[in-house]
Parts: C-alpha cells; structure tokens; sequence
C-alpha cells in the first residue's frame, strides 16, 4: 500500500552515476481489451529507447529490459493501474498495483519520478483505525479499499490483574491505581505515536476500536485537532484479523464517503445549472474531454455505454457519425466509452471519481464534470 513516508523516501533517493527508469502504466482490464498495453509498454520502452541519449542509454538498458519481462509475465496480478521505479545501477526496484487509473509514461532521470503517486495520496481518502485495549494497541490504514496494519504498541509493563508476585503486596486500593497509572502512561504513548502517524502520513480521518474503557479513556485524551478527525468507534477485540477489522468499518466508510460524494454531485449540479464551470450527461463531458478542459470527471459505479472513437485523435461519442468531426479521422465501435474517457482524462491530469449510488447524478444522466475553464 501506499504510504507518503515510503514516498518520501523514495524520493531522496540520487543516483549520482546511475539513473531511475519511472514507468506508470494503465492496466485496466476495461480500457486494455486482449491486454494491449503489452503493446503499448513495449512501444512506449522502445520510442523512450531511441530518444535517450547513448551513455544513458547504456545504464538503463537493463532496466527498461527488466520492466518489459516483468509485465510480460506478471498479467494476473494487475489492477488499473501500474507503477514500477527501477534503478539496476543503484540496486532499487518498486512495484505499486494501483486500483486507480494512471497516465501512460516513462520516465527517465537522475531521480524517481513520484509525482503521480502522491497525488493518489492526495486525491483518494485515507482511514487511520487505532484498536487499543489497557496494554496493547494497533493501528491500520485504510485506502481505496485495501487494508494494511502499520504498527502495533505493546506496553508491557502494565501489570495484569491476575498478575503474581510482588503486586499482591499491595492494598487492594493502591494496587488499582497503580494499574491505572500504567494504563495511563500506555495511552499517552499510545496517542504520542498516533498523533505521530496522522501528521506525518496527513491521514485525514479516523476510526478508534477497541475495548470499551480504552475507546472512551482514548477519546477524552485525544488533542482537538486528531479528536475532530474522528468518524466513528466500536468494540472489538485486540487480535481481530485486518480483514475483520475493514468488514466492520467497511459500511461505515460507505456511509461516510456517500455523504461526501452527495455534497460533490449537488454541487456539480448547482455549478452545472449555473453555467459555471461544469457539465453534466454523456456528450457534453465527452465534448469537454475533446477539448482538454477537464478537472474532475464524476459518474456512477454502474454506469456504462458503447459509442464510438476516433482512430486517429481519439474523440469519442455516442453520437452516430462516420467521420470525426474534428480530424475527419476514421470512427470505430467501442465498449465501455464511460472507461475510455476515464482514461482520458486521467491521460490530462484530471481527478476521476467514481460513485457507487446518487440518485440526482443517475437522473442528470449518471455523468457529469468539473472544468478548468
Ligand atoms: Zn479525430
């Protein structure tokens, strides 16, 4: 998954006497009919190989070559979309399997080129969940559906109850607050470490589980800025699975993101009637796209048509035409044009959104965007 420290990592990294090959590949089974972005990768290399100049050429030959086996013989495991940072000279390969498209590139430089990474950071929400009990805590992300544990705390000198030995030496009372003195310094460690992650990582909400005592102690110590961050609590146990852990909040995280992308769909449509900046239905997003004018493109989950497409500059439509009205390129049947124009738009720097239900969006005709002008 994901991560920005990763990331900034990465993007540290100098080669002085070697170079980064920076490949971002859209894989979507969708857009890729008969996987023909092996076509376009094995072309994208080879243009990239003829433009680099010979002494670059040299150290990176290795790398372009280990990219194009790599997709060869790794087809089944791709999502949309696909990024690959090599550097044989310094030692560094990075693979990403993105469930969002990406823009077709390869770059080659002194550096790793991250760019579109972060903004996938940027652009697709991310869930902190702490689970945390009176002596141990754990924390996970959630991003586009994935789950991945980060970090888990053990304080482990909280005596337990049933502990033997000394503690029995203790008044009952005083043995109690000792606990509670233990499980304070637990969660203040605890909250030290969240509060770490969230401002590091910029992770915008969060979820806290747990054991009752501890969601409720948690809560009431946490600063204003983290505490506002929070969507929901629940109970659960300390060694559920992650897999449990994102089917309990799964709805929760539906419910949340619905209500966020209803604010966006009234708001297109406001725009929309206004004449501000936005447009909804099929051919007018498809107009825009032709014109580049896209900033963020916003239809349903369900939502899909054939029509047609330029051979030559790519236009699409649904409208019945022979020739394209803007090359006089020859047209050709696609399926899946709302796929297509994903792409597309991904191709020019727009945000794409994709929303699982609204009903205004599906009576203003299940697509509609942003524009830059
Ligand atoms: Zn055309």
């Amino acid at each position: 998954m994901l991560n920005r420290e990763e990331l900034k990592e990465i993007a540290r990294m100098r080669a002085e006497d070697a170079f980064f090959v920076s490949l971002y590949l859209n894989v979507n089974p969708m857009t890729n009919v008969k996987n023909n972005y092996v076509i376009h990768v094995k072309s994208m290399l080879k243009q990239t190989a003829e433009r680099l100049d010979k002494i670059v050429l040299k150290k990176v030959n290795g790398d372009l070559e280990k990219i194009e086996a790599y997709i060869l013989a790794n087809k089944r495991i791709f999502k949309k979309g696909l990024a690959i940072l090599s550097s044989q000279g310094k030692n560094i390969w990075k693979e990403f399997h993105l469930s969002v498209p990406v823009k077709n590139e390869v770059i080659v430089d002194k550096t790793p080129y991250i760019k579109p990474l972060l903004d996938i950071l940027d652009n697709y929400q991310r869930y902190a969940i702490l689970l945390v009990d009176r002596e141990s805590a754990r924390l996970f992300v959630i991003h586009l559906g994935e789950i991945e544990e980060y970090t888990e705390v053990h304080s482990a000198d909280v005596p337990g109850r049933h502990k033997k030995g000394g503690w029995f030496a203790l008044s009952g009372k005083s043995y109690e607050r000792h606990i509670d003195y233990h499980v304070a310094l637990h969660l203040k460690d605890v909250l030290k470490q969240l509060d770490s992650f969230l401002s590091r990582e910029y992770v915008g909400r969060l979820i806290i589980g747990g054991s009752e005592e501890a969601v409720t102690k948690v809560k009431a110590m946490l600063p204003q800025a983290a505490a506002d961050k929070i969507i929901w609590t629940f109970q659960a146990e300390m060694f559920a699975k992650s897999k449990e852990i994102l089917e309990k909040a799964e709805p929760i995280l539906k419910a949340f993101e619905k209500k966020k992308e209803a604010e966006t769909i009234d708001d297109l449509l406001t725009k929309t009637m206004k004449n501000e900046n936005a447009v909804i239905g099929i051919e007018n997003v498809l107009n825009a796209l032709q014109e580049g004018r896209i900033m963020k493109l916003i239809f349903l989950k369900d939502y899909n048509q054939s029509g047609l497409a330029c051979k030559n500059c790519s236009y699409l439509t649904v409208q019945h035409i022979s020739i394209c009205p803007y090359c006089k390129g020859e047209i050709q049947k696609v399926n899946y044009i709302v796929e297509l124009a994903a792409q597309k738009a991904v191709e020019q720097g727009a945000f794409v959104e994709v929303t699982d239900e609204n009903k205004k969006l599906q009576e203003s005709g299940s697509i509609g965007a942003f524009l830059r002008f």
